[in-house]
């Protein structure tokens, strides 16, 4: 592991950190526009309405993420957008980067000093950006560092595009070695679940898909949302007639073991949770991903594999089977190696494509949460219950 630099942070960073302030919602971001709204905006500061085609360019275009840098913009007019259009939404607190450089996780500070991260994954086709939806998740899986922290908060609009928007630029300037400079695809598995902030998440995908230079012009089929099975949302999505893929996080085939795994389940049960998925596969014609965290005698036994391949067997599914990162000083671990292939061997008999996740950035906290979790257990050290919980 490669501990970079931290980035330079605001003068008033010690206190920040160890402040607590009310979670509050950020200030207005021009990516929390579309393109009419930021016409708008800069009329009502005085300026000409083409400086917002001017300023999306410059944001969704280049990269370019402090108006400062926006030399071709009047001096006087750059320090009003600043202010107005530009407040500093994310502050990296640390920045880290594993796997020979192909992975880099962002721990950002908040306005309100909530944490949330940041992953870049470099592949040798792609490069891939996983980003957080919440200050943490009110969700509870009790395997999942994020789970046990609880929300904070609900990220705006443009907290979640500028993650997205500050990844590119660093793809673009090629920090991610051996993989293309472009950032082409998004995943919505960092913090929170995505689909309880939902009209948010919603509008960030629209910012991230629009053609530039309303948005940054990614591909829809290349954005995945994640969700734990909150099904009115879920049905809710298959309207929107969007064709990004939908990946639901399952971790057990049964109401038992999932009603423990994942507490929603207590309210939407699995074949309640898998109709909506095969619902939502069947309207986009997208197919839908199901993500099971493998956890030693959990849900490792082949008979629950069984019973996952009967309910996937021909259906629009791929199961994408994700080897536990622990927390330290968990009761959870990941299955044996034995243990996971069986389970791989008998979802393929059952014709179910099935894949075992890499585990990128394990040495540096790579599951989601796990990075904010220790350094608010770090901040916390001797003080705080609920963040020692954390990292049970
Ligand atoms: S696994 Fe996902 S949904 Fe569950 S608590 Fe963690 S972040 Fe929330």
């Amino acid at each position: 592991m490669t501990i970079l630099p931290v980035i330079p942070t605001s003068p008033d960073t010690p206190d920040a950190v160890t402040t607590r302030r009310r979670p509050t919602m950020p200030p207005r971001h021009l990516a929390d526009l579309d393109l009419e709204a930021r016409k708008a905006a800069v009329t009502e500061l005085g300026l000409p309405a083409f400086r917002a085609k001017q300023l999306s360019t410059h944001y969704f275009g280049r990269l370019v993420r402090d108006p400062e840098a926006m030399t071709d913009l009047p001096a006087a007019a750059r320090s009003t957008l600043a202010g107005d259009l530009f407040p500093t939404l994310l502050t990296a607190q640390r920045e880290l980067t594993c796997d020979d450089g192909a992975t880099r996780k962002t721990l950002w500070r908040l306005h309100d000093n909530a944490m949330v991260e940041s992953v870049l994954m470099g592949y040798p086709d792609r490069i891939t950006a996983c980003v957080s939806s919440q200050a943490g998740c009110g969700m509870a899986c009790p395997f999942c560092a994020t789970g046990q922290a609880g929300l904070t908060r609900n990220l705006s609009v443009a907290e979640i595009v500028d993650q997205v928007v500050y990844l590119a630029g660093v793809a673009a300037s090629g920090a991610v070695t051996g993989s293309p400079p472009r950032l082409s695809r998004v995943v919505f598995m960092g913090m929170g679940e995505p689909l309880a902030n939902y009209p948010r998440v919603i509008q960030a995908v629209r910012r991230l898909t629009a053609p530039a230079p309303e948005g940054l012009g990614l591909s829809q089929r290349h954005i995945t949302v994640s969700t734990v099975g909150l099904v009115p949302a879920m049905r809710r999505l298959i309207a929107e007639e969007l064709s990004v893929t939908l990946a639901l996080s399952l971790h057990a085939p049964d109401d038992d073991l999932r009603d423990e795994l994942v507490p929603v389940n207590q309210r939407w049960k699995v074949a309640e949770v898998l109709d909506a998925a095969f619902d939502y596969a069947a309207q986009t014609g997208r197919r839908i991903s199901i993500e099971y965290a493998l956890i030693r005698d959990v849900n490792d036994q082949p008979w629950r594999a069984d019973l996952l391949g009967r309910l996937l067997h021909g259906k629009l599914a791929h199961v994408n089977l994700i080897p536990l990162n622990p927390t330290p000083g968990s009761k959870w671990d990941a299955s044996p190696k034995p243990v996971e292939r069986e389970f791989v061997r008998r979802l393929r008999e059952a014709g179910v494509a099935t894949t075992v996740r890499d585990t990128r950035g394990r040495e540096i906290d790579g599951a989601c949460g796990q990075l904010a979790a220790s350094e608010l257990t770090a901040v916390d050290a001797g003080g705080s219950t609920t963040r020692a919980e954390v990292a049970r």
